[in-house]
């Protein structure tokens, strides 16, 4: 069985350990978009792996919706010639946010698993249809 890549595991919100187990229950833009699992159901690793760990999450979506917000703007820009009203840009930047807010949330918590967390490694041998069980 073929290995899962990190940008696969990533895009699908998977486990950073084992790139098997689901971070998140629900769908993406139902009503608990936010619930996150406390275990891999793949490997039983600890999504939050120290109290308030995903408090950093705040800063990581605080970067995206910058970036997010600076897009926006800069394509409202090209796509409607120079319009000097401000309401225009605000309200399509507050709208593409609150649209993107789910986005946003879990990513943020993604990234901060996938990528800013050291601790945090792969384990290819995790990353087979047999459930290895709590390790
Ligand atoms: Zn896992």
């Amino acid at each position: 069985m073929a290995k899962t890549s990190k940008f696969v595991a990533i895009a699908l919100s998977k486990c950073p350990k084992c790139r098997r187990g689901k971070v998140f229950t629900g769908t993406l833009y139902g009503l608990n978009f936010q619930k996150t699992n406390d275990h891999c159901s793949h490997c039983g690793m600890k999504f939050e792996i120290e109290p308030g760990y995903f408090y950093g999450a705040m800063y990581v979506s605080y970067a995206f919706v910058v970036a997010e917000m600076l897009n926006v703007g800069l394509i409202t820009y090209i796509i409607t010639g120079n319009e000097t009203s401000p309401w225009l840009y605000i309200s399509t930047i507050i709208g593409s946010i609150l649209f993107l807010t789910p986005i946003n949330y879990r990513y943020s918590r993604i990234f901060l698993l996938h990528f800013l967390t050291p601790k945090i490694k792969y384990y290819p041998e995790y990353d087979t249809d047999d459930k290895p069980g709590n390790i």
